[in-house]
């Protein structure tokens, strides 16, 4: 298995550390336009293999060297600044996916590659990718509201006080500010959110849910603040997003594809099934009707920043 990261600042070689450390690949090939930081990336990684799974590693100084790359991860492109939003990045960033997939789409093959998208403003990105590529939506999968959702499960189960991995929730729509909280399918332990705390005598006030909204929604800003950007939580989504795809696990990740028709196409995030060949089946998850509008108008805006560039 081989695979290709375009852009390798900070979340290209948090992403390349977790895929080499996943140990289901045998080769990371490394491109940046900044030929030097690729090369001191392909070094530094390389050495850090020296002490765990055999992957090569290596920098390439143009797109012939991603031939035969099984998958392409593109996270190249401008980040948020303290005080930035992801829509900012909107122009720039446009500008970066149009030149990296054409020339992606040259050097892999059609018929089997699969394209993950981190750059933001994500969905936008994900539908631009998409158009340029002329891929099936089902293998230009966005990373989406997996870290946001990871975000949630994390807060809930320390305020539930259960494990993260009993809590079935979901951050849907836009990997941005109008992102939704779908309380309606909480589910912990199989039991509803509702039926949880009353046994568990735990009161989830709306004030409590509006805080957690808060908190979820606004993480990247807290970390843009602390430490300038953030790559560790997205590193690992990536390699988890990796290792659903190369093993066929058939798990239920919150990715964002082009999905819909003429006025109705949009990428944004709804549970999926996600397997080897991408994404396999997407799931609409119960809502309530605010939870719907809410849904509805966080695809309006992915749809308006897409007709901006
Ligand atoms: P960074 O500035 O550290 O690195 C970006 C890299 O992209 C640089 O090395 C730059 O040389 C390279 N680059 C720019 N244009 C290029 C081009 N045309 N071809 C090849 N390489 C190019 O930024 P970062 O912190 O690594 O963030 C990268 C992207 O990931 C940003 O858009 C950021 O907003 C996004 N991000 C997404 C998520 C998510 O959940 N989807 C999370 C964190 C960051």
């Amino acid at each position: 298995m081989k695979i290709a990261i375009i852009g390798v600042g900070s979340v290209g070689s948090a992403v390349a550390t977790a895929v080499k450390n996943t140990g289901l690949v045998h080769e990371i090939v490394l491109y940046d336009r900044d030929g030097i930081r690729a090369r001191a990336a392909a070094e530094d990684l390389g050495h850090a293999a020296a002490f765990g799974f055999d992957v090569k590693i290596s920098a390439v100084s143009n797109y012939r060297g991603i031939r035969g790359s099984d998958i392409v991860i593109i996270s190249a492109g401008a980040n948020q600044k303290p005080g930035q939003t992801r829509t900012d990045l909107l122009q720039n960033n446009a500008e970066v996916i149009r030149d990296i997939v054409p020339r992606v789409m040259a050097n892999v093959d059609p018929k089997r590659v699969i394209l993950i998208l981190v750059t933001n403003p994500l969905d936008v990105m994900v539908m631009l990718a998409q158009k340029l590529s002329n891929l099936p939506p089902a293998r230009v999968i966005g990373t989406g509201t997996m870290l946001d959702t990871a975000r949630l499960r994390t807060i809930l189960a320390r305020g539930l006080d259960v494990s993260p991995q009993s809590i079935h929730s979901y951050v849907l729509g836009e990997h941005g500010d109008s992102s939704v909280i779908d309380w309606s399918s909480i589910t912990v332990g199989g039991l509803s959110l509702e039926d949880f705390c009353h046994q568990a005598k735990v009161t989830l006030t709306a004030a409590t849910r509006e805080t957690i909204e808060y908190r979820v929604r606004n993480a990247a800003y807290e970390i843009i603040r602390g430490r300038g950007a953030t790559w560790d939580g997205i590193g690992a989504a990536v390699s988890d997003l990796l290792k659903c795809i190369i093993n066929d696990e058939r798990r239920i990740l919150t990715v964002s594809i082009v999905a819909g028709t003429g006025a109705h196409t949009v990428a944004m995030s709804l549970p999926r099934v996600v397997g080897v060949n991408g994404v396999a089946m997407t799931l609409n998850p119960k809502m309530s009707s605010d939870e719907s509008t809410r849904l509805r108008r966080s695809g309006k805006i992915i749809q308006k920043n897409f007709s901006h560039i």
